[in-house]
């Protein structure tokens, strides 16, 4: 992983009010610089529910924080009558560089298929920000030993359609389902497994700058004192995290992992 940059994103999911949301940033901004965190080293995302992101904007270009920030999805659409969609170029307008796509809970509850993860990565990218593409298999494919199959195929579908450049800048998030939200994280060989299955599809299919670009993170009860085992293998490139990125300090030491 020596030329990609690790990145460490907070998917807050459907948690903190706006006010709240300037809280929590602020917070994190004091507890990594008291941690001398360096900011070039490895890259930090918070990813708030889309009524925080004007506030998120406001604090951290006031502040010129090197906080990056995104969103927890996108519209498949461009624009119009579409009631209740957030477009790709309303998020970019407000400075997201992230979106993350595909996420299982987004997958489960509103049905979204590779295809549909597919399109509203296409419009992140077109709007210029990195869709951050989530994969991940459930208990029962993990307990028939198909996980790397299911993983893969996912890739395969949620990635159709794009350049080898686009790959290369892409990020990919593995999170198997079981370890959501469950405290019940991931081995580092089992986050390797994947995640390097994920590099050697996209070696095949886009080739070797893509492989080597693109960034695949591991997500699922990720926490500071779990983290350093897993970003120790050499195919992940840093973490997605849920409930630990809700509390600065854990977040802050997610990050300031090395
Ligand atoms: C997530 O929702 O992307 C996630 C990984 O959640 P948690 O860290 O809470 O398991």
């Amino acid at each position: 992983a020596a030329t990609r940059t690790p990145l460490m994103a907070g998917n807050w999911k459907m948690n903190l009010n706006h006010q709240e949301a300037v809280v929590l940033v602020q917070k994190l901004a004091w507890t990594l610089s008291d941690k001398k965190h360096d900011f070039a080293k490895v890259e930090v995302v918070v990813v708030p529910p889309f009524t925080d992101l004007r506030s998120v904007q406001t604090l951290v270009d006031g502040d010129r924080l090197s906080i990056r920030y995104g969103a927890q999805d996108v519209s498949v659409h461009e624009s119009g009558a579409y009631t209740g969609e957030i477009s790709a170029g309303m998020l970019a307008k407000l400075g997201c560089s992230y979106v993350v796509v595909g996420h299982s809970e987004r997958r489960e509850h509103h049905d979204e298929s590779d295809e549909t993860v597919s399109a509203k990565a296409h419009r992140a990218l077109d709007a210029g920000m990195t869709p951050i593409v989530c994969v991940g298999e459930g208990l029962e494919i993990r307990q028939a030993g198909e996980q790397v199959a299911h993983c893969v195929a996912q890739v395969a579908g949620s990635l159709a359609g794009f350049s080898a450049e686009q790959v290369a800048g892409l990020v990919v998030a593995y999170e198997p389902v079981w370890a959501i939200g469950t405290g019940e994280v991931a081995t580092p060989d089992d986050a390797q497994e994947v995640c390097a299955a994920v590099r050697a599809h996209v070696r095949e299919t886009h080739g070797d700058a893509a492989a080597d670009g693109v960034r695949v993170l591991y997500g699922g009860s990720v926490k500071a004192a779990n983290v350093a085992g897993i970003m120790a293998e050499t195919d992940v490139d840093g973490c997605l995290v849920g409930g630990a990125s809700l509390q600065a300090d854990e977040f802050g030491g997610i990050c300031r992992f090395y």
